[in-house]
């Protein structure tokens, strides 16, 4: 491949920044939209630092400014290009290595996603239902799977929404849902009959279809949707989908600058895709007992919302997110971290629009965001090795959660 994919972060660099306290936090967040900075890993204070990619324009100011609050820094890593080189490079040559592997334990392209989800659909047509959201921007179907043994007819089993790569560049998301999707219809083990029974699941492996293949073809590190509005900027496409929903729509860590990251949009639901799923949510709202909104990455486990208030049902909610954690901590490789389980605000930081938050206030009682675990130094390019660790640690997370919402919902909880 012949794109200059890593050329846009020529001299880029990401700096590791000690976090004292909410206040430091604050000031990242204040300059995160003032210096176009890309925020990787958030960190929280006393306990793991920031990571933020810093373009070389706005380099020195930012050392200055973190200077003056007393805050300490160091490089993290002085040459994003030559990194993302190296992943492409080493992503290559594992492909070749491993030609046949199964779809879920690769990084595949999105045509082949949708090519799995529709042969799924046609070998086991009594459980497997494609169904596609609505089309992107670009015109890509968002498809996702309903997977029901009673067609999704009987009132007495509660919904489970999964979707992923909502943020194009979090690569190790979709691999998760589909090796979910695998488990559930490919390769159900007996001791998960009462996942398929008792539960009707509805997949969306690729939330942003338009972003996932510019991610693939053109910009490694893409996050947001690719709408393009000529009145809102001639130059810049997109708006971070995890910004759109309406809810505290564009008060609170958000920039308004259309090139940033985190630009929210012109105004709620202006983007296509968070539309398509804000009526996907709405088609299955009367029987959704989870919604599991996954990214990476950090081993965060968190729930809304976003702006210091809680749920009525946060002990609920608390308990079936610590579950969460507890079954992947017990299955996680030995030198990877214990998840951060709780309130967004208080463990990670909050966002506004966020469908995290939209579902659970429209009433989804366990309305869950999933950040996937972090891989010593490699951040969002998580070498392909690591997928198949991620994807059954996450799964028996998934299961649990799954059979937790079967309870609560049985009993009326
Ligand atoms: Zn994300």
């Amino acid at each position: 491949m012949c794109v200059p994919k890593g050329s846009i972060y020529d001299r880029s660099t990401v700096h590791g920044v000690v976090l004292r306290n909410v206040d430091d936090i604050g000031l990242i967040r204040e300059l995160e939209g003032e210096l176009d900075l890309d925020v990787w890993r958030a960190g929280m204070p006393g306990v793991k630092d920031a990571h933020i990619m810093v373009r070389p324009q706005y380099k020195e100011k930012f050392l200055a400014r973190l200077d003056e609050a007393g805050i300490q820094h160091y490089v993290h890593n002085n040459d994003v290009v030559r990194a993302l080189d190296d992943f492409e490079v080493k992503f290559n040559q594992w492909k070749l290595r491993r030609n046949n592997d199964a779809i879920y334990n690769t990084y595949p392209r999105y045509g082949e996603i949708e090519a799995y989800l529709d042969r799924l659909g046609q070998e086991y047509p009594n459980i497997v239902t494609v169904v596609n959201a609505g089309n992107t921007f670009e015109g890509r179907p968002m498809k996702y799977v309903r997977i029901s043994t009673t067609n999704f007819e009987d009132p007495n089993k509660p919904i489970y929404i999964l979707d992923a790569a909502m943020h194009s560049r979090e690569w190790v998301t979709p691999p998760v849902a589909l090796y979910t999707i695998h488990r559930l219809v490919e390769d159900l083990r007996n001791e998960d009959r009462d996942l398929l029974e008792n539960v009707d699941w509805v997949i969306l492996p690729v939330f942003n279809p338009d972003g996932w293949e510019f991610s693939h073809v053109q910009n490694r590190m893409w996050r947001r949707s690719r709408s393009f509005n000529a009145t809102i900027s001639p130059i810049c496409y997109g708006a971070d989908l995890n910004r759109n929903f309406d809810i505290f729509f564009g008060t609170f860590s958000v920039s308004s600058n259309p090139c940033s990251d985190i630009y929210p949009g012109p105004f709620a639901f202006s983007e296509i895709e968070s539309r398509n799923v804000r009526d996907m949510l709405y088609l299955y709202l009367n029987r959704t007992q989870i919604y599991m909104n996954m990214h990476s990455y950090g081993n965060y486990i968190l729930y809304g919302f976003d702006n210091y208030t809680l749920p009525h049902n946060v002990a609920q909610l608390h308990f079936v997110a610590a579950a969460m954690g507890a079954h992947i901590d017990a299955r996680k490789m030995a030198d990877a971290p214990y998840y951060a389980v709780g309130n967004s605000n208080y463990v990670l930081y909050g966002a506004s629009g966020t469908s995290q938050d939209y579902a659970q206030e429209i009433g989804v009682p366990f309305s869950i965001t999933l950040e996937l675990p972090e891989f010593d130094d490699y951040g969002f390019v998580v070498p392909p090795e690591y997928i198949e660790q991620i994807n059954t640690e996450t799964y028996a997370g998934i299961a649990e959660t799954a059979r937790l919402a079967y309870l609560f919902y049985r009993h009326r909880l």
